[in-house]
This record gives C-alpha cells, sequence and structure tokens, in this order.
C-alpha cells in the first residue's frame, strides 16, 4: 500500500505546494506505516523535473504525459488521478489546497467514497480515531474533522509544514491514462497573463500598496521592488476600487487570499478584512507613516516612515545585494 499525492504543475515547474503535500506525506506514510510516498503528474512536464519530487519523498512518480492534461482540466486530472489511486491500491491521496486540488479533490471524494478534509495544517491523531486539524474563518481559528471512512483525502494549506528536500530522486514511470470525450466537456482554449511575471496565488514573495500611496502613477516603486525580489504586485480594496490597480490585484476577505513566504505591505492600514487575506503569510513587513496604524500589530518587522522615502532607499539596498 502507497500514499498517493497528486502533483500540479505550471508551464512544465511543479508547483511548491505540491512538493509540501509530499513532504506531508511522506511524514504521514512514516506515521501510518502505509509504506511508499507515489506521485502523479499530469500533462508535459521534463523527466529531471520529475524525478526531483522525489527530494520532497517520494519513492515513485507515475507521469500521465498526455498533452492534453497540460491545462489543469479538473474532470480529467480528477479521472487520472482516480486511475493511479486504483492502480496503487492507495488508502490516502494528499494534494495541495489550491483552486484547482480543491476541485479535484471533491470529485475524488465523491469517486472514491473517501473522507475530505480542506485546509489541513499538521499530521492527522492516529492513535484513537483519525482527527484532522485544519485552519478555519481564513486562518483565524482552527477546527478538528474527524475523518470516519477507509479512504481519506487530505488537502494541506500552503506553508502549514517545513518543505524538506533532502531525499533521492525518485523512479518515474510512464503512466497511461484512460481519458474520455467526457472529461473534456469544458475546455480551456487559451490563457493570458494579466500583469507581472509572477501570479499572485502562486507568489512566494507579494509587494502590496495601499491607498497611503496616494495615486496609481506612484506604482512604479512598488512595481520595480517585485521586479528585483521576483514577486508578485498585490493591493488593498480601495486601491482597486478607485482604478488604480486591476481587481483581481486586490487581497482580503473579499479578495484574493494569499500565504506567501514574505507580504510587504506598504501604506496599508492593516484593516481586518484586510489581513483576513493575508493572515496565513509567514512573514509581514509593514511600511507606514503612522505609528499606530492597526497592521503593525500582525506584523513580524515594521518601518514607521514615509513610503515615497522607505521604498527607493530599500530598492537601492535590495539591488546592491
Ligand atoms: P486606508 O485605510 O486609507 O489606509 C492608508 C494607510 O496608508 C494609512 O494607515 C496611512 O497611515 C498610510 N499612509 C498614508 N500615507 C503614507 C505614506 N506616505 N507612507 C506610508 N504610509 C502612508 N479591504 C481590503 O483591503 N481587502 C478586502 O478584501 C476588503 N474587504 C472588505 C469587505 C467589507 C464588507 C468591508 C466593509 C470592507 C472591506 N475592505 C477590504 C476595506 C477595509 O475595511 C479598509 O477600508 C481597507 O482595507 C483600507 O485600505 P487601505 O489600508 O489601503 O487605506
Amino acid at each position: 500500500m502507497s500514499i498517493l499525492v497528486y502533483i500540479e504543475q505550471a508551464e512544465g515547474k511543479v508547483k511548491k505546494t505540491s512538493l509540501e503535500a509530499v513532504s506531508f506525506a511522506n511524514a504521514l506514510a512514516g506515521q501510518t506505516g502505509e509504506g511508499d510516498v507515489v506521485a502523479v503528474a499530469l500533462g508535459t512536464i521534463g523527466n529531471d523535473e520529475l524525478a526531483a519530487i522525489g527530494k520532497a519523498g517520494a519513492a515513485k512518480v507515475l507521469h500521465g504525459a498526455d498533452s492534453k492534461l497540460d491545462a489543469g482540466l479538473i474532470q480529467a486530472h480528477a479521472s487520472a488521478v482516480a486511475q493511479a489511486y486504483k492502480q496503487i491500491g492507495a488508502k490516502t491521496l494528499v494534494l495541495a489546497k489550491s483552486s484547482l486540488g480543491d476541485a479535484v479533490a471533491a470529485r475524488l471524494a465523491i469517486k472514491l467514497n473517501a473522507g475530505l478534509v480542506s485546509n489541513v495544517v499538521e499530521l492527522p491523531k492516529t492513535d484513537a480515531g483519525y482527527i484532522v486539524k485544519r485552519s478555519i474563518y481564513t486562518g483565524k481559528a482552527f477546527a478538528e474533522t474527524t475523518v470516519t471512512t477507509d479512504d481519506k483525502i487530505l488537502a494541506i494549506k500552503k506553508n502549514a509544514i517545513d518543505l524538506k528536500l533532502d531525499g533521492a530522486d525518485a523512479q518515474v514511470e510512464s503512466f497511461d491514462v484512460t481519458i474520455k470525450d467526457a472529461d473534456f466537456a469544458s475546455k480551456i482554449t487559451s490563457t493570458e497573463r494579466a500583469t507581472g511575471d509572477v501570479l499572485l496565488p502562486e507568489a512566494d514573495i507579494v509587494v502590496s500598496g495601499g491607498r497611503g500611496l496616494k495615486g496609481p502613477e506612484n506604482w512604479g516603486m512598488l512595481e520595480e521592488m517585485a521586479k528585483i525580489l521576483g514577486a508578485a504586485t498585490a493591493c488593498s480594496k480601495p486601491v482597486s476600487d478607485l482604478g488604480w490597480r486591476p481587481h483581481h490585484e486586490h487581497v482580503g476577505q473579499t479578495g484574493v487570499k494569499v500565504a506567501p513566504t514574505l507580504y510587504i505591505a506598504i501604506g496599508i492600514s492593516g484593516a481586518i478584512q484586510h489581513l483576513a487575506g493575508v493572515n496565513s503569510s509567514k512573514c509581514i513587513v509593514v511600511i507606514n507613516k503612522d505609528p499606530d496604524a492597526p497592521f503593525f500589530k500582525a506584523a513580524d518587522y515594521g518601518i514607521v516612515g514615509d513610503a515615497f522615502e522607505v521604498v527607493p532607499k530599500l530598492n537601492e539596498a535590495f539591488k546592491a545585494e
């Protein structure tokens, strides 16, 4: 018996959140004695990229290489993952919590008659029953859920566990997926990247601006910082409501929820509705000229100062690094 992990990819690169899911599955297998971790990856991905999944703890990678699977089509991926699950006789499926992960997991819960827990933050307690801790209310609280089915699906919250990449390369095996036309009932015919090089929901670093930046003409220094750091840009709701930045950059309760390693908030007050979208970040840096701005209470590091002085100085320092 093995634990199966569903791997998400973007443009042939395995997502870090999927490697976290592999690490989690590896630790879980050690705890429950469920044997090896097998990963299933779909679409066009290079062999080296696939083998490197082993570094996070997978012994084997099943590769369904059909390029029709590149687009992350939910039904087709759910069908392919179900086939892999049955092929290896797994009882547990682990995957990253994401919009694709949640959509695939929901379909698989029905197909496999499995109990599903999403937003999992730590290894289940398995001494008496199977109790899974998950994050709720946008990271403000935790809930424990008991899974009673034999088959289990766990969707792991981003950044919830420390990613270890000290394993050996995995054995990569080709995996014949049977895909029906019905699995492609809807298909993505083209995609277009709206702004920036780094996608906000996936970003490891986010540079975010608020109304304190006074107007759209002042975003150049944030874009420069994002470029230097390889970060995505984001903003508060009023900024997108005012049309200074596109709506898909708005972070918070009513916008995108992010969980980067580093969130840099510039000229944002830190209203509760904004924090709801960023409080899963590992490290928050706040730059605000008001020392009483509420965001400082949620910050790991704070700079009290005028953004128009602080940001250019930081950019110069980052460039010099
Ligand atoms: P402000 O509150 O105007 O804060 C600007 C900050 O910039 C201040 O702290 C000020 O000290 C600082 N500043 C000014 N000048 C400078 C300078 N030169 N240098 C440095 N700092 C400076 N908001 C969201 O962001 N996301 C949401 O999803 C969201 N959802 C909402 C849902 C509901 C139902 C409601 C009622 C509100 C929601 N809001 C949301 C709005 C939220 O309540 C706040 O109004 C909003 O987050 C404030 O945006 P801000 O911090 O950019 O602006």
